[in-house]
């Protein structure tokens, strides 16, 4: 299995070469649409990569706030399907995500209606919800490029995994 330092040179070679081919051949390209596909590629790639299903470099980049991927670990076994799939590892962590911000959005509003009861921890995590999917479907290419940006960044990680096992049994 190739190391850290190998899969962020190879995340930061497809990011930039990416962008090369997007620039020279979309036939009007869009600033915003590739600043957000590339923000997050590099983020995803440096921190949301596949290698998050086991104590690696990825998983401590997240610090203290490592013990939010510790679920993630126990649950999905090394270089499962689920963390290494082409597009399935990626689908997987974007949802895991989406799950995690949703959590800590419910729990922070709880801890506030502690203080305030007329805040309502559901509701207003509906709404949040409500909002975002609205946002996502008047922004379908700004969604677009979020989420394959994020999802492809795992991709690459696992066709690096895949091309340095290959090379490693064949010589
Ligand atoms: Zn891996």
């Amino acid at each position: 299995m190739p190391n850290a330092r190998t899969h962020d040179t190879v995340n930061l070679i497809t990011a930039a070469a990416a962008n090369v081919a997007y620039f020279t051949l979309a036939p009007r390209p869009d600033v915003t649409l590739a600043a957000l596909f590339t923000g997050s590629y590099l983020f995803a790639g440096y921190a949301c990569a596949g290698d998050l299903d086991l104590d690696s470099r990825e998983y401590r980049r997240w610090g203290r706030l490592r013990f939010l991927w510790w679920p993630y670990q126990k649950l999905i076994p090394h270089r499962s399907r689920l963390s290494h799939g082409l597009l399935l590892g990626g689908v997987v962590r974007a949802c895991y995500l989406m799950v995690l911000c949703t959590l800590i959005l419910w729990v922070t509003l709880w801890a506030l209606s502690l203080l305030e009861p007329r805040v309502d921890p559901g509701a207003i995590t509906r709404q949040q919800w409500a909002s975002a999917l609205s946002f996502f479907r008047s922004r379908p290419e700004h969604t677009t490029a979020l989420l394959s940006g994020f999802i492809l960044a795992g991709t690459t990680h696992s066709l690096t995994d895949m091309i340095a096992t290959w090379f490693k049994r064949r010589f």
